[in-house]
């Protein structure tokens, strides 16, 4: 196998940077004897450099500490974890590697201790490493190395950076890779306590170097890695040490410097009895002598290789042992055998499905059968690794092709997703606002029906007030209209009556209107015998006589204190007396029971037509009213109980109204007033006129001396 990248210690233990990285950490300090005076805790140290290269050994050690280290520091419990960790991965048992880390990190986090917790992470980191569970694997380192940077723990500081510096190398970011070694050195630099950084820090660096090339600045780190490896008197060390320098050397084709390294390194690893680094180391120097096309020495160490890789069932090892051993054999013509080392090696990667491994075996195969002159097999051997090269080529291509799929898938995916929810935003919004819109409406809506109703409240109400009004208005006109204990017109409304009546002239029909004046005689005595009350009450049964005594279409007035008058707006000429005869009756007919009393009145009456034109000139209402007064007081004074009524005038352009109405006797005397006298049944003491007939006497001027009181 050629070069840096595909000999055997890389292809070997390049992919597992990260556990050498541990394992180098892993300090093995041989050196030191172990005696009975140790701490617990020092042997565990011890036994961590066992596990480098003896790992069986190493654990069945660990094993037998865990029971004395029940009663140990937390320290010294977590450091036995972790290299129960470490021992078990190197045995290749994950599952027992895995529960060591787990329970560092559960011990490391009920410690509330971050420097415990990194370490389990560390070793988790390491487990999941050599599963090729690459991604996690860097991530937990990550992790651990931003947790172990909180504390002051110097060389954990400078382990965490040595493990994420690989883990970047690993992913081809050697810048930042570059700046972590840098940084992983500087610690290690300061972290005198453990000299063991510093070892772990150049060996780091020296690989990073020689990958990128840089082989004058990887040189001078290898340089000062061999001195700080000599200081730690470690042949475990010195080994490591020396087959990081074949590496380099074997990068610069500097073969010779290569094989002292791997020869000195053979040499330590078989004093350390690490079988499994002395199959390694002779697969290093077969390869170092193909180089160099020493086909028998090459075969020598592949023979012995195989041997050892046998011994110690390393597999993978073994194939690669047999392939270089097919190499030699062709070197040296020996093509049978070798074709027979080739197809065995083959047959083992193809067995493990392992394309990569079985295309560069495929490629020495048909480089080697070329050598030999065996260009028909070169051929086959050359079509197979192209086949296989397209294979991994097309594999990686659709990997490659899958993964952009799939990316662009998920892209996608996301992307639908955020025009989804933006799309579901938007209609949130828009359904929101068509909610609120609503919300508007059926406010407005409310308030307009609130508004309504309220307006129709008012609107009733005003309309209630309004009709109340009208009622008070009404009771008010009413009460302003009649009187309050008769319910009689008042003479006010009777004043209106007559101002707002139009003048009509007197008719000569015999239909007349007529004027009746009331008053009622003796008043004060029912009065003064059986008080107000009684006098009110016989008013108002008088109110309802004189109503039933006369029409409907007749007006009827409370004129004052107990004076009523009444007018008649079509009476016959002849029939005007008759009305007065019949009130005079009706009254005295009645009987008001006041309390225990029977009361009974009688009533005088003045009365007259009207209109009333006396010489052809119509009177005034309130002339013809004084006149039907003057009437009535002559009633009373010829005997009350009786009525008087004007029915004309005679020889008027002898005389003046104003003459007649200041002394109606008089002139009804002269004969210039036609008086009728109608009598009530039973007149007062004060006896009627002497010339009465019937009970009615036309008194004219002609018989006045037969008049007299
Ligand atoms: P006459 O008319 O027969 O000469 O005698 P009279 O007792 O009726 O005398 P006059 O007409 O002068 O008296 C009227 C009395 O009527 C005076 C007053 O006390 C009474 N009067 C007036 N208005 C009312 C009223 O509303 N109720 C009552 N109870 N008495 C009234
Ligand atoms: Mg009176
Ligand atoms: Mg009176």
């Amino acid at each position: 196998m050629a070069g840096w990248n595909t000999d055997v210690w890389q292809t070997k233990l390049q992919p597992r940077a990260l556990a050498l990285a541990a394992v180098l950490l892993c300090a093995p300090m041989l050196a030191l004897a172990q005696t009975e005076t140790e701490s617990v805790y020092q042997r565990i140290l011890n036994i961590r450099d066992l596990s480098r290269f003896v790992p069986e050994q190493a654990l069945t050690q660990l094993q037998a500490l865990q029971t004395e280290a029940v009663n140990e520091t937390p320290a010294t419990r977590a450091e036995l974890l972790n290299q129960l960790s470490i021992a078990n991965m190197r045995l290749g048992q994950f599952d027992a590697a895995m529960t060591a880390a787990e329970q560092l990190i559960a011990f490391g986090r009920s410690q509330r201790n971050d420097a415990m917790l990194a370490k389990g992470l560390l070793a988790k980191s390491y487990v999941l490493f050599e599963k090729a569970e690459v991604n996690s694997s860097y991530q937990l380192a990550f992790e651990a190395e931003k947790i172990a940077m909180k504390t002051t723990d110097l060389p954990l500081r400078s382990q965490v950076q040595i493990t994420a510096g690989q883990a970047y190398a690993e992913q081809g970011d050697f810048p930042a890779a570059l700046s972590k070694l840098q940084q992983a050195l500087d610690s290690a630099r300061l972290a005198k306590e453990d000299p063991v950084m510093l070892f772990g820090a150049l060996s780091a660096l020296v690989q990073l170097y020689t990958q990128m090339k840089e082989m004058e600045k990887a040189n001078s780190a290898m340089q000062e890695l061999l001195t700080v490896t000599e200081q730690l008197h470690s042949p475990g060390r010195m080994a490591s040490a020396k087959i990081t320098e074949y590496g380099l050397a074997v990068d610069q084709q500097q073969y010779k410097r290569a094989l002292q390294a791997q020869q000195q390194a053979l040499e330590l690893v078989r004093k350390l009895g690490a079988e499994r680094m002395v199959g390694i180391s002779l697969g290093n120097l077969a390869d170092v002598y193909l180089k160099l096309r020493d086909y028998p020495r090459a075969a020598q160490y592949a023979q012995e290789s195989l041997r050892s890789t046998q011994k110690t069932r390393d597999l993978a090892m073994e194939s690669t042992a047999r392939a270089n051993l097919g190499q030699a054999y062709m070197g040296m013509g020996r093509l049978r055998e070798g074709k027979q080392q080739f197809e065995q090696a083959m047959t083992r990667y193809e067995k493990e499905n392992n394309k990569p491994e079985l295309r560069a075996v495929m490629r020495e195969y048909g480089e080697a059968l070329e050598r030999a002159g065996d260009y028909a097999g070169a051929v086959v051997a050359y079509h197979r690794e192209r086949t296989l090269s397209d294979e991994l080529f097309e594999t990686r291509r659709q990997q490659a092709v899958q993964e952009l799929q799939e990316k662009y898938a998920t892209e996608k995916k996301q992307r639908q997703i955020e025009l989804l929810s933006r799309d579901n935003q938007l209609k949130d919004t828009e359904l929101d606002n068509k909610r609120l819109q609503q919300r508007v409406w059926w406010l407005l809506a409310l308030v307009t029906a609130l508004g309504a109703i309220v307006v129709g409240m008012l609107y009733r109400r005003v309309r209630h007030a309004n009709a109340q009004l009208e009622v008070k208005n009404l009771e008010l006109k009413a009460q302003s209209v009649r009187d309050p204990l008769t319910a009689l017109y008042n003479r006010r409304h009777f004043q209106d009556f007559m101002r707002s009546m139009p003048q009509h002239e007197p008719r000569e029909d015999d239909l007349v209107g007529a004027l009746f004046l009331l008053d009622v005689d003796h008043f004060k005595h029912i009065n003064d015998s059986y008080g107000h009350a009684a006098g009110d009450a016989v008013l108002k049964m008088l109110a309802e006589h004189l109503r039933v005594a006369l029409r409907e279409t007749d007006m009827i007035v409370r004129w004052g204190g107990e004076e009523f008058l009444a007018y008649l707006p079509a009476v016959s000429r002849h029939g005007i007396d008759d009305v007065a005869r019949r009130i005079l009756r009706s009254i005295s007919e009645q009987t008001v029971v006041y309390q225990e009393h029977v009361l009974s009145v009688r009533v005088s009456l003045g009365y007259a037509p009207y209109p009333l034109a006396p010489g052809g000139t119509q009177l005034p209402w309130e002339r013809v009213v004084n006149l039907v007064d003057m009437a009535l007081y002559l009633a009373k004074a010829h005997g009350r109980h009786r009525a008087y009524g004007l029915r004309g005038f005679a020889n008027f352009e002898h005389t003046t109204l104003e003459a007649i109405e200041q002394d109606l006797e008089r002139a009804w005397r002269a004969g210039f007033v036609d008086l009728s006298v109608v009598l009530g049944d039973t007149p007062d003491a004060i006896p009627p006129a002497p010339s009465e007939v019937d009970n009615v006497v036309h008194i004219k001027h002609a018989h006045k001396n037969s008049h007299g009181t």
